[in-house]
């Protein structure tokens, strides 16, 4: 069983190459981003909790999304492996979640961080709010608060699985089946 931290800043294409994964490998997939989503449109209590957080491009607690991660892994001890996608996103989310594998009786195999440049970040993220629905893909602003808040609270996340000799680059320009090819050539290796 393989546990795999897909990593990179927003519009990295995280997303995408995690569907393809899961196609070709048979992982289970969660992405805290998409399970906030879904709690925002079902205007849960969390969600409602979280809605201003997301909508002007901040990270949402640490508490709320390390709940959502408890209850996932608790739930998905056994098969071919995990994508966790956006999470872990502070060096506290990176603890916790060591905590939380251990207990389960799991650990992270490794962290691939997706590389991208910030034009090509700012364009693919502005091509997908045309039609993702997505409001925090939608304004300019919101997306370079997204790419400034992952230089400052995220990016330092590596560090931590770097420290554990788990942290590989692959990188993220080029179509979207060459970086697919890249990913599988780290995964096969784990
Ligand atoms: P994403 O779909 O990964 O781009 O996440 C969308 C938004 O959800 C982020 O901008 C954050 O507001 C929130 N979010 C997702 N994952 C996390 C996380 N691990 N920690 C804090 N906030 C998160």
């Amino acid at each position: 069983m393989k546990n795999i931290v897909l990593f990179g800043p927003p519009g990295a294409g995280k997303g995408t190459q995690a569907d393809k994964l899961v196609a070709k490998y048979g992982f289970n997939h969660i992405s805290t981003g998409e399970v906030i989503r879904q709690q925002i449109k079902a205007e849960t209590e969390l969600g409602l909790s979280v809605k201003a957080y997301i909508e002007r491009g901040e990270l949402a607690p640490d508490s709320l999304v390390i709940n959502i991660i408890a209850d996932y892994v608790m739930n998905h001890t056994e098969g071919a492996g995990n994508i966790f996608d956006g999470f872990p996103r502070t060096t506290h989310q990176a603890e916790e979640f060591d905590k939380i594998m251990t207990a389960n009786g799991q650990k992270v195999d490794a962290m691939i961080a997706l590389t991208v440049p910030d034009e090509e970040l700012i364009k693919r993220l502005l091509l997908r709010g045309q039609d993702s629905g997505r409001k925090d893909d939608a304004d300019e602003s919101v997306i370079r608060n997204r790419i400034d808040v992952y230089k400052a609270q995220t990016a330092i996340v590596a560090d931590f699985y770097s420290a554990q000799n788990k942290y590989v680059e692959v990188n993220g320009v080029g179509s979207i089946d060459e970086i697919f090819d890249r990913l599988c050539a780290e995964i096969d290796k784990l």
